[in-house]
């Protein structure tokens, strides 16, 4: 190879120190211009630490820059945007590792279906809506089915297309950047969103995790996890191992404390230990990550089982949704193993109306117990589990951390041993929730490198009222890098 002449040595050289030199130190009018800075503001990046920076830069999807507004303005050429975020506060994106807004959008529900609205609660017509669906649970049991062992495969329409359009346009817009589907029935609207990310148009991240019942047929296609693109990806699936709560239908290891609607007085078991083993190594054999609604301590114990005897290790990252009442033994077992807690923030508030009565004073112990699982150092992750409660991720924060309902039930709220702090709660929908979907190397925390899904919101909820969180006002929204919502938006729980 020729020798290096001396003029070209010393460019190189100076390419080289401007390559090397801290990200956020590019010099001005190189070719690394950002095309978006955030600047003075509070920006919490995360996994580490709370809120130490003032601005962020992005360039393409991806953040190129954070740290103080001088070094990252450094950044700013000029064909970038500038936004003076005048102390607004900055997060990554939200995420829910829990809801069924594709299954709702394919319902053809219009956009009030997403937006979060408060309504008293009435003993009477949740009493009806419990028996109701703990009697569609024993049907689905009576025919040897589980819930989610019934899928389809429409065809591609307009109308479902608008239909999802109409749906992320309201996700978008509360600060949401990825939602994880809690088992989609429906494979057409998986097509129709492979899609809409082809032409461009999605604004919300979808991770699918397929209903059981679309499972084999997902397969052919050649779907299995992380198949996909930074729009829409296949997660895994989803099994259903009991009921709920609620309706007394969660399958428990000792009989309900009371007996409201006459249903089998320890629950419904919808997978026996052998097709859970069975459905289980399925789903391994067909490269699904896999995740098992189960609520009740005998529905937990059956799903862990099935994970331990098909090798289930910390690196599959298979979670349980809910996990609503479990012992110590169970929570060791999860630890051991890796499984993932997904648990619904809402759910805080939302079960004070019977869960004392469903299981007795004794047992509530061991029920909702997210900061014992958290100390116990358990892998957690946050969602909202739309539609059953709101998606907005800063209502079930509200919930989460102070356990009371917006109508300020029950004063001091409810179990408060078990509150979660804002930080924590907020790592559950953010970078917790990016490793429980293998996205951590990617997302979930604001740092060079990462995809830049962000959230702006005027309040700091790390240093808002508690009880003030749920009214916070959006401005921003940010997926890949695209601004995907702007304005301000806030949904207050309660009039003023
Ligand atoms: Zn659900």
């Amino acid at each position: 190879m020729d020798a290096i002449p001396p003029m070209s040595r010393r460019s190189a050289l100076a390419l080289a120190g401007a390559a090397t030199g801290s990200l956020a130190v590019a010099a001005p009018d190189s070719p690394g211009h950002a095309d978006l800075v955030l600047h003075s503001g509070v920006v919490w990046t995360g996994e580490h630490g709370n809120g130490t920076a003032q601005a962020v830069a992005v360039k393409g999807a991806r953040i190129v820059a954070v740290g103080s507004d001088r070094r990252v303005l450094r950044w700013a050429g000029p064909r970038t945007r500038r936004i003076d975020l005048r102390g607004a506060f900055v997060a990554p994106g939200f995420r829910d590792q829990h809801t069924h807004l594709i299954q709702t959008a394919v319902g053809g529900a219009g956009a009030q279906a997403y937006r979060p609205v408060f309504t008293p609660y009435d003993e009477r017509e949740a009493f009806e809506a419990r028996r109701r669906n703990g009697q569609r649970h024993v049907e689905i049991h009576a025919r040897g089915e589980t819930p989610v062992d019934r899928g389809a495969h429409s065809p591609v329409t307009e109308k479902l297309k608008n239909d999802l359009l109409v749906m992320q346009e309201e996700v978008a817009k509360q600060g949401v950047s990825t939602v994880v589907e809690a088992g989609l029935r429906d494979l057409g609207a998986l097509d129709a969103l492979f899609q809409l990310a082809e032409e461009g148009r999605l604004k919300v991240r979808f991770l699918v995790r397929v209903a059981w019942g679309c499972i084999e047929e997902a397969a052919r296609m050649g779907l299995r996890t992380g198949v996909g693109n930074e729009w829409v990806k296949v997660l895994g699936v989803k099994l259903y191992s009991d009921g709920w709560l609620g309706p007394r239908t969660a399958a428990l290891r000792k009989p309900y404390s009371d007996d409201p609607y006459g249903f089998p007085r320890g629950g419904i078991l919808f997978l026996d230990q052998e097709r859970a083993d069975r459905d289980v190594a399925r789903a391994r054999e067909l490269g699904f990550n896999v995740t098992t609604h189960a609520i009740g301590d005998r529905g937990v114990r059956v799903a862990l089982t099935a994970y331990e005897r098909n090798g289930v290790s910390p690196r599959d990252r298979w979670a349980l949704e809910h996990v609503q009442v479990a012992e110590d033994d169970l929570i060791e077992r999860m630890i051991r193993r890796g499984v993932i807690a997904s648990i619904q923030f809402s759910f805080a508030t939302t079960d004070q109306r019977f869960a004392e009565r469903a299981l007795g004073r004794h047992r509530l112990r061991h029920a909702y117990r997210w900061r014992d699982m958290l100390r116990a150092r358990v892998p957690m992750v946050g969602g909202s589990d739309f539609a059953n409660e709101v998606l907005d991720p800063l209502w079930g924060l509200q919930r989460v951390v102070t356990r009371t309902e917006f109508d300020g039930t029950p004063p001091g709220g409810w179990l408060p041993d078990q509150r979660l702090d804002v930080p924590t709660a907020l790592r559950l929908i953010t970078s917790r929730a990016a490793f429980a979907s293998l996205e951590e190397h990617e997302r979930g925390t604001i740092e060079p490198g990462k995809y830049a899904d962000l959230v702006v919101l005027r309040e700091n909820p790390l240093t808002v009222a508690p009880d003030r969180i749920a009214g916070a006002t959006r401005l921003m929204t940010i997926t890949n890098g695209r601004i995907v919502a702007e304005g301000a938006v806030r949904y207050p729980p309660l009039a003023p």
